[in-house]
């Protein structure tokens, strides 16, 4: 079995994923808020756990992998004035809570299917499991854990093994949420207290509610990630996965009372893939002006040259979005699937079998390579490596299947087109050629440019000057 690494944030160290079942991963994801669009980076995220899953599985693990929707109980505010995410949205929209949340889940993954993320096997919108969120928060009660104050039900953090564990701070550094959209509420024991249950004396306007012991209402949200994972995943995670600003308050809260519950730890691994920003600072829904997967490919991108441009950052780096550096992206994507169609057409030409000994060498240099705290840089300069190597064509098409089984980039979607080789693999070394040329003109050296112009001349080629730069086109 393959060992793969990870940043913990829990230990603050890369380790290796250790599974509680060996050969058996479990894992949890916080899914979206519905109330809106998710914003490409809330899709880099998507994106990093979906290749996290799929190295996985490549490396032989059986995966159980579970995610929540967020359809009711993730407030603006962390105090009880704070409206509810779905409530704002289905007033701005005239429609209902759940008309709101059918919408935004069904856009969420036909963005997800748009750049190859794969729906987690479970997925559980949170208005479904209201009995057990009511059950998880009575056995608080019964441990001593929950109170009510003001009519709402509390988790008293000051009872919770090493509250503070997660976020590596002291309390003083956390009193306001990390979350640009969470404040505090002073209606509590204690500062770091969080809602379990809200109830309807505080909310008349919230839309959705159900029956409890504590009053007619609605659950806090970090309830239902717990609960969800508990039911769905068992009392032992291998892997929680959510964004960077999931790590204080929610994350924090979920490990408080799914280890006040089943009184054992609970996730060994903690996931937190970092941002993607723009020029102006974070992008939020909060803050609207969203730019989302489907608005891309309206622009003319392929989507999956936006998963590339995520692939090719480290998930522990705040990435920043601008289209030029999606544009070099997309110039590197149209290659790529350029030289895969180079090597199909030239596996047609060959006999024989691929070399499967070669397949597996690769494979498992992949699953280390990658498998070494998700480095997706390093996975697809190995991808380069495959396309320049020494092997058949059709080894490499192997190769390049296991490679994608986890990239999910269709690399072999292209299809070479008659005079258009740009790019192909029997030209890698004309490519090189363009850059030195590109090189040469920049340092006005005319006499290299034109020697090289001769040279991709004999080798039976054209330079095309291009506003995307110089292209081949073939005699
Ligand atoms: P939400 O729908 O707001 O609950 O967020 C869905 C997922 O996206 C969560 O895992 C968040 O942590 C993550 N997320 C939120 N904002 C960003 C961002 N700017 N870049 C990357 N991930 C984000
Ligand atoms: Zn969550």
């Amino acid at each position: 079995m393959y060992q793969i690494k990870l940043y913990n944030t829990a230990t603050r160290s890369v380790e290796p994923v250790v599974t509680h079942e060996p050969g058996k991963l479990t894992m949890y994801t916080c899914g979206p808020t519905v109330y809106h669009y998710a914003h490409i980076g809330n899709i880099r995220t998507y994106i990093m756990e979906d290749v996290l899953e799929k190295l996985f599985r490549l490396a032989g693990y059986e995966v159980k992998r579970g995610m929540n929707i967020t359809d009711v109980g993730h407030l603006t505010s962390d105090a009880d004035t704070g409206a509810d995410k779905m409530l704002e949205g289905a007033k701005r929209e005239g429609k209902t809570a759940m008309e709101i949340a059918e919408f935004y889940t069904n856009a969420f993954f036909a963005d997800c299917e748009k750049v190859n993320v794969a729906k987690p096997e479970t997925v559980v919108p949170a208005t479904s499991c209201i009995k057990e969120f009511i059950d998880l928060i009575s056995v608080l009660f019964d441990k001593g854990y929950a109170y009510m104050a003001g009519g709402n039900v509390y988790f008293d953090t000051s009872k919770a093994n090493d509250y503070y564990r997660l976020t590596g701070h002291s309390a003083d550094d956390l009193m306001v949420g990390v979350r640009d959209d969470v404040t505090e509420d002073t209606n509590k024991r204690n500062k770091s207290d969080f809602v379990l249950w809200f109830t309807t004396s505080k909310f008349g306007e919230q839309e959705l509610r159900w029956d409890s012991p504590w009053g007619y209402g609605y659950p806090g949200w970090h309830i239902e990630c717990s609960a969800i994972s508990l039911k769905y995943l068992g009392e032992y995670l291998d892997i929680h996965a959510g964004g960077v600003d999931n790590i204080f308050p929610h994350h924090t809260n979920e490990i408080a009372q799914s280890e006040a519950a089943i009184g054992h730890e609970w996730c060994g691994h903690w996931f937190h893939p970092r941002h993607l920003n723009d020029k102006s600072g974070k992008m939020s829904k909060s803050k609207g002006g969203i730019l989302t997967v489907s608005a891309l490919e309206e622009k003319g991108y392929d989507p999956l040259a936006y998963r590339l441009f995520c692939l090719q950052s480290h998930y522990m780096k705040q990435l920043v979005f601008s289209y030029e550096s999606l544009d070099n992206a997309a110039s590197a994507y149209e290659k790529l699937i350029s030289r895969v169609a180079s090597v199909k057409a030239a596996a047609k030409d060959e006999k024989g079998e691929a070399d499967m000994a070669k397949v597996e060498e690769y494979k498992q240099r992949f699953i280390e390579t990658v498998g070494d705290d998700l480095n997706t840089s390093m996975g697809l300069t190995l991808l380069y490596e495959v396309l320049k190597a020494d092997i058949s064509a059709m080894t490499k098409l192997a190769i390049i299947d296991v490679f994608d089984s986890v990239l999910s980039l269709d690399l072999q979607k292209g299809e070479i087109k008659n005079d258009e080789v740009s790019g192909g693999d029997e030209t890698a070394h004309l490519e090189e050629l363009l850059v030195k040329r590109a090189e040469a003109k920049k340092n006005k050296d005319w006499a290299t440019a034109d020697a090289i112009r001769d040279e991709v001349k004999a080798a039976g080629y054209l330079i095309v000057d291009t506003p995307e730069g110089a292209k081949l086109k073939k005699i």
